[in-house]
């Protein structure tokens, strides 16, 4: 039975599953392919059936895995958000998503937190692949900075490059959601500006219900206080359009604008020194008004909506309930194109990821941990 599934010889020793007063609720125990992953794990090789997409250069989801085990060295805490368990294309497949905590943020809860994530889109690869690459120097900064990562949350659409978990692309009949719909939870804005209760009433799936459930228990003992999203950005085959989208453009939103504005344009200039022409003015293809290269989203149910809310909603008591809300958010996209191969986007990532600790400081004023 066991041999019909997908398993990634990933390593989930270490794994903590609800601890102390940041236990995590509703995580599904039900792991029956690990008995199998046990026993493959016993081969010397690991067990693909073929079909993993890797032709633009992507480490295989394998090797995310493994690189993110640094992380379990330097003393962060792995924590099982959920199991990604798809039947596609007569193949099932099976991945678990983690969430870390660095040592200092367990060390001191409470405290504004740096979060950092990845890989909500699988066709996405930049952020997840950027983020193994320098997964030793951001756990050696999660020894000194309160930080939570969240990286390679769609593994199942990575492995297929796809958008999302169970179909490649929602263009036409949007039916697909992402792992990190907010939907649910965070505010949305009517005709007249105002803000109403969330758009769903219910998690878009079953990953978002965990995924929101898990950030937002995790940001009373983390308060994410600077918030960064890795994306990409593909545009000619999702609308067919013969001229792809070769610009680069940032979503900046959060509570305190100097800061905004300081992180965001420095990305900005780190994206053109990496030689990705900015959208400087223009619309997304989402609609959205760019302006010198920086989108200011409205609510959109995205988990950048829900990092720079001051409340979310509980359909459970029908209420509001308060929460603590993002400095700064911002969500990086660069253009998936041929003409932008994975390598120049993972650079420029890495570069991003270079400047983090500069930019806690500019978030927490200047007050660097020793
Ligand atoms: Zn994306």
């Amino acid at each position: 039975m066991e041999s019909n599934w997908v398993v990634l010889q990933f390593l989930y020793k270490g794994t903590e599953i609800g601890l102390g007063d940041c236990t995590i609720t509703g995580i599904s125990y039900n792991i029956y392919p690990m008995a199998g992953a046990e026993r493959l794990n016993q081969h010397e090789d690991p067990i693909y059936p073929g079909g993993e997409y890797l032709e633009d250069g992507r480490l295989p989801l394998q090797k995310l895995y493994e690189a993110q085990e640094v992380f379990v060295k330097k003393g962060w805490k792995k924590e099982l958000i959920y199991f990604q368990k798809e039947t596609i294309e007569e193949k099932r497949i099976c991945a678990p998503v983690f969430g870390y905590v660095s040592p200092y943020a367990l060390a001191h809860p409470g405290e504004d937190s740096l979060w950092k994530k990845d890989g909500d889109h699988g066709e996405e690869p930049g952020g997840p692949n950027a983020n193994a690459r320098e997964a030793q120097y951001l756990s050696e900064m999660g020894l000194t900075i309160p930080m939570v990562v969240l990286s390679m949350l769609n593994p199942v659409g990575y492995y297929f490059d796809w958008r999302y978990f169970g179909e490649k692309r929602s263009w036409r009949s949007f039916t697909a959601s992402s792992v990190g719909d907010c939907g649910h939870v965070v505010a949305r804005v009517n005709n007249q500006g105002e803000m109403c209760k969330p758009e769903l009433t219910r998690p878009a799936n079953k990953y978002a219900g965990k995924l929101v459930e898990w950030m937002l228990v995790k940001s009373q003992c983390h308060p994410p206080s600077l918030f960064i999203d890795f994306h990409e950005d593909e545009l000619k085959e999702a609308l067919g359009i013969k001229a792809p989208s070769r610009e680069s453009y940032i979503y900046v939103n959060g509570r305190n604008e100097e800061v905004c504005q300081t992180i965001g344009m420095d990305i900005i200039r780190i994206l053109e020194r990496c030689n990705f022409p900015l959208m400087l003015n223009g619309r997304t293809r989402f609609g959205e008004n760019v302006i010198n290269g920086i989108v200011r989203p409205e609510s959109d149910g995205s988990t950048q909506a829900l990092s720079v809310a001051q409340k979310y909603y509980d359909w459970k008591t029908n209420q509001w309930i308060d929460k603590p809300a993002a400095q700064v958010s911002i969500v990086i996209e660069t253009p998936r194109d041929e003409a932008f191969p994975l390598e120049d986007r993972i650079a420029a990532y890495v570069e991003i990821i270079h400047n983090l600790p500069k930019y806690w400081q500019i978030v927490s004023g200047g007050n660097s941990h020793p």
